[in-house]
């Protein structure tokens, strides 16, 4: 029988998967599960959930009691409140699924959050945020998003677009179209979709032949480009640098954090681009500050489900 302690549970829900961490109150990561995406609207879509976090507890030792956080992290927008107004990529009927989980863990207090914003917290619970108390964490995936960090918490905001880093306006003069609806985003040039859109541009421009891509996002085989020195790659990861460096500019002068956290896919490039970003930062940054840190993230795919877990772990003022 394991030694009786408060236990954490950080759910990271994405479209076809349930990723679920159990954690001590110290961040250690203590067992894993995961199950399919159910439709999380009915007693049989709460039940895969609950079974799976029955297991997770059972197997690493734990009995359902001992759990008095459980964070979720989902795929919409998340206000300060926890009550979710607008679902675009999930199925999920919140007050029924906390329902259920209090059901089977009566000693829970169970919270939701944006899954980038969770992500955010994750990295400042245990990965590269650890030794900050403020912080603006960005995602470069397919698409951009973040997570603004203040004194140890998420700003969340009043409908939950904190940390939409993404669909901040950058070029008003933009006529391309942003998943949002808007133009001239910072995802339209700083996403693996927005580099290879960039690089494909570039290319036209040049009368070059773009390297072969495996889809719309895929930023990796431009980076392999730029490396054997393509121009338009390189060119794509400027207009890429720029704007990210300019967006990071302004958000000092709101937040002022002690850094910046890049995760996501892209992030995995860095040792290509990170030098550049830095540079085109410093040239927009308000002179007191230039010196703030640009990192990146560690915890890679599981920044979600840690964060989560140290959400619930606030809620539940543990
Ligand atoms: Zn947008």
């Amino acid at each position: 029988m394991a030694e009786a302690k408060e236990l954490f549970i950080g759910f990271d829900v994405g479209g076809t998967s349930v990723k679920m961490g159990l954690f001590d109150k110290g961040g250690r990561l203590l067992g894993r599960n995961s199950v399919p995406t159910p439709p999380i609207v009915d007693e049989a879509g709460y039940a895969a959930v609950t079974d799976g976090v029955e297991e997770l507890v059972t197997t690493a030792g734990f009995t359902l009691d001992q759990v008095v956080g459980i964070g979720l992290a989902v795929p919409c927008p998340v206000p300060a409140d926890g009550k979710i107004r607008l679902q675009a990529n999930i199925q999920l009927n919140e007050a029924g699924l906390k329902a259920a989980l209090e059901k089977v863990c009566p000693n829970v207090t169970v919270q939701f959050a944006n899954d980038a914003n969770a992500a955010a917290m994750g990295e400042l619970w245990a990965g590269s945020g650890r030794d900050y108390q403020n912080l603006v964490f960005v995602t470069l995936g397919t698409g951009v998003g973040g997570g603004v960090i203040v004194n140890r918490h998420l700003v969340a905001g009043a409908v939950g677009a904190g940390g939409e880093i993404g669909h901040m306006c950058m070029n008003p003069a933009e006529t391309r179209v942003c998943g949002c609806g808007g133009k001239g985003h910072l995802e339209q040039y700083a996403s693996a979709t927005g580099i290879v859109t960039s690089y494909k541009a570039e290319c036209a421009a040049r009368g070059t032949e773009p390297v072969e891509l495996e889809g719309p996002s895929d930023s990796r085989s431009v980076f392999a480009a730029a490396k054997s020195g393509d121009e338009a790659a390189w060119a794509a990861i400027d207009t890429m640098c720029d704007y990210l460096g300019r967006a990071l500019a302004i958000i000092s002068s709101v937040v002022d954090p002690e850094a910046f956290v890049l995760g996501g896919g892209t992030s995995n490039s860095s040792d290509m681009f990170l030098d550049r970003l830095v540079e085109r930062y410093k040239s927009y940054a308000l002179a007191v500050c230039t010196e703030t840190p640009i990192e990146v993230a560690s915890l890679g795919n599981d920044a979600g489900i840690f964060g989560a877990a140290y959400v619930a772990l606030q809620a539940a003022g543990a």
